[in-house]
């Protein structure tokens, strides 16, 4: 399958380079620069690796040395922690980019450890946690992994059970971690965890737990349905003493920090679908041209033509609501309703992109090697990852005071 971006097919048909995609706001000319980079980046270094590591179910860390080489992994930092001192508009180029790897595992790793994980420590963190944390997370010699869902608290952030009590220079912690992204790999987990005995959110807090402290560990490594690449682990957690220094941010205020990460993972996640839209988009119009039924190719039946439309419009109108919240959020605003819509919008979307991909390749579809059935069992995640569908809708329902 050729990679050929469609604006560039199009140029080759004939269509003015004027009607092609350029740099959308909020993007604009560097940001285009930076995605050409990256899309060669994804297509020399991590396409053609992606389908071996699904099988092994893990990627190499070499991948985060690799991307932390380029300057990557800090994008958005500023240069005095080693970042590029770019903004989130480069993240966002770079999270829209690396579904064309074809591996959704590939992007959850490397956006748990540079959208949720550490994001964190950069806002909250003191300056001992960052030099500690956030420096060699962008030298990708740290990974990160952010700790929120437990075995019994899910969409109900409010439920968290994991007790970190006060102890002579520090803390001690007990409970467990289920579902954590890179939680394997993780040299550190940005965890949630209750510092009062109070139920609600007023008592949580967030605690950096470190590999390799006593009582610390990776209880199991799930099987999933999909983001085969990505490790996804539960942890357990036994009398560990953590270091008072590695409290990030107030104590019994960490529920500002978990909805101020929130906005910008569910952007992450619908700028990743897009991108992944996109790409299912270009493989599946390639194939229609190739694929021949009853003397012609398939692209030449309506029916298809208008399968393709489908998918088209929800890549479009999901760029659009995606690019506008991100839009809001880089200038400040509140983006609170902005980025639930792109969320609810694209992450559904994406998948449904990918079934209907699905049936235009027929049973070439459901076979391994044309990366469909992939796209699809990775895109089931979205509507029930960073918050669930039914989640985003209550969310918008009361921010209209209902
Ligand atoms: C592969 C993978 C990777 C993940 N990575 C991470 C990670 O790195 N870090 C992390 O902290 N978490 C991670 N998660 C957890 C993820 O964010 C949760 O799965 C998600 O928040 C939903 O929680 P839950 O699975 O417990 O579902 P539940 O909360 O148990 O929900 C079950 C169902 O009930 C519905 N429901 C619940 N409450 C309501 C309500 N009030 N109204 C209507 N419907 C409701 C839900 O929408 C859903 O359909 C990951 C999950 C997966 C599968």
């Amino acid at each position: 399958m050729s990679p050929t971006p469609l604006a560039d097919r199009a140029f080759e048909k004939g269509v003015p380079r004027a009607a092609a995609r350029r740099g959308l706001p909020p993007f604009g000319e560097e940001h285009e620069e930076l995605r050409a980079s990256v899309r060669r980046f994804v297509a020399n270094e991590l396409a053609p690796p992606a389908q071996r590591w699904e099988d092994e179910r893990w990627f190499p860390n070499e991948v985060f040395h690799k991307l932390a080489a380029v300057g990557y992994l800090g994008l958005k930092y500023p240069e005095e922690y080693g970042g590029q001192g770019g903004d989130h508009l480069h993240d966002a180029v770079l999270v829209e980019e690396l579904p064309r790897a074809g591996s959704a595992g590939l992007g959850a790793g490397v956006g748990a450890h540079i959208g949720i994980a550490t994001p964190p420590v950069w806002k909250f963190g003191t300056e001992d946690q960052k030099r500690r944390f956030l420096e060699p997370a962008i030298r990708g010699e740290r990974i990160a992994a952010l700790g929120i869902t437990e075995p019994d608290a899910g969409s109900d952030v409010a439920g968290i059970r994991t007790r970190a009590r006060r102890v002579d220079g520090g803390y001690v912690v007990n409970g467990s971690k289920t579902f954590i992204t890179n939680g394997v790999r993780a040299d550190f987990v940005v965890t949630a965890v209750k510092t009062t005995d109070e139920g609600g959110h007023q008592g949580l807090s967030f605690l950096i737990l470190e590999k390799g402290m006593e009582g610390f560990a990776v209880s199991r490594k799930l099987e999933k349905m999909g983001w085969h690449a990505s490790d996804t682990a539960e942890l357990a957690f036994q009398d560990v003493f953590v270091p008072e220094e590695n409290l990030l941010g107030e104590e019994n205020r960490g529920f500002y920090l978990i909805m101020a990460n929130f906005q910008w993972e569910r952007l992450l996640m619908a700028l990743a679908s897009v991108g992944g839209m996109e790409a299912t988009l270009e493989r599946t119009i390639e194939f229609a041209r190739e694929r021949r039924a009853f003397g012609r190719p398939i692209a030449k039946h309506q029916a298809i033509r208008h399968k393709i439309a489908d998918m088209a419009v929800r890549l479009e109108s999901g760029r659009a609501v995606t690019y506008n919240a991100l839009r809001l959020f880089h200038e400040g605003h509140d983006a609170v309703r902005e980025v639930t819509m792109a969320k609810l919008k694209t992450q559904r979307d994406c998948f449904e992109v990918a079934d209907i991909a699905l049936q235009i390749h027929g049973g070439a579809g459901y076979m391994k090697e044309y990366g469909i059935e992939r796209a699809a069992r990775d895109a089931r995640l979205g509507p029930i990852g960073g918050g669930t569908d039914e989640i985003m809708k209550e969310i918008l329902g009361k921010s209209f005071g209902l």
